[in-house]
């Protein structure tokens, strides 16, 4: 199962619980849960298959909501010689292949699914203490969880409680695992670079 903005979706989405008959091919098997989905057009189930070949497309419905300003402002930062529609272009391109073909991220609050060097991240698990210090390059994994915040740490929030207290000691493996917490810590890289962004989700 291969999608440019999610890693390993078996593991992080419930997958495999979800037996249904995809809205699209009509075939009964594991599906992603459609409900939550975005969009005028309400469907119930979609296998992987037919969300990686954009099946989407054909109906007003998405699985999420892209920074579409951060994006456009970082590809104008990238490709200062490009016009402003073929900029415009670009950010649609990329918005409507991360909103239309990647699986369904299951979250509390509404956020932007993040973007970094000119493209949106890819969803690569949820945060613990040992992902963070798997994934840092030069320095400590607790200096790459305080520096990847997206929006960066809201004023109120203790960045050394958060690492100490909040952030699980033990690595959370998979959806169920997930499940089980009040707040989650959602870890994204960037397609080209090591760039980490952290977006804390709060029950
Ligand atoms: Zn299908």
């Amino acid at each position: 199962m291969n999608f440019t903005y999610f890693e390993n979706p078996e593991l992080y989405t419930g997958l495999q619980e979800h037996i249904a008959t995809c809205h699209f091919c009509k075939e009964e098997k594991a599906c992603f849960d459609a409900e939550s989905f975005y969009g005028e057009d309400k469907i119930n189930a979609i296998c992987p298959g037919c969300l990686a070949a954009g099946r989407l497309l054909e109906i007003d419905s998405f699985t999420c909501n892209g920074d579409i300003d951060g994006l456009r402002r970082q590809l104008k930062e990238i490709h200062p010689d490009m016009s402003s529609a073929e900029i415009e272009q670009l950010t649609l391109q990329k918005t409507s292949l991360l909103e239309r073909t990647t699986p369904p991220l299951i979250t509390w609050q509404d956020w932007e699914w993040p973007c970094a060097d000119g493209d949106y991240c890819r969803f690569i698990g949820y945060g613990s203490q040992p992902l963070y210090e798997r994934l840092a390059t030069t320095g400590s994994g607790e200096e790459l969880f305080k520096d990847s915040f997206y929006h960066g740490l809201e004023d109120d929030v203790d960045a050394d409680d958060l690492w100490e207290s909040v952030l699980p000691e033990n690595e959370v493996h998979d959806f169920q695992d997930s499940s089980e917490m009040d707040t989650l810590f959602y870890v994204f890289k960037s397609l080209t670079t090591d760039t980490i962004v952290t977006i804390m989700d709060i029950s």
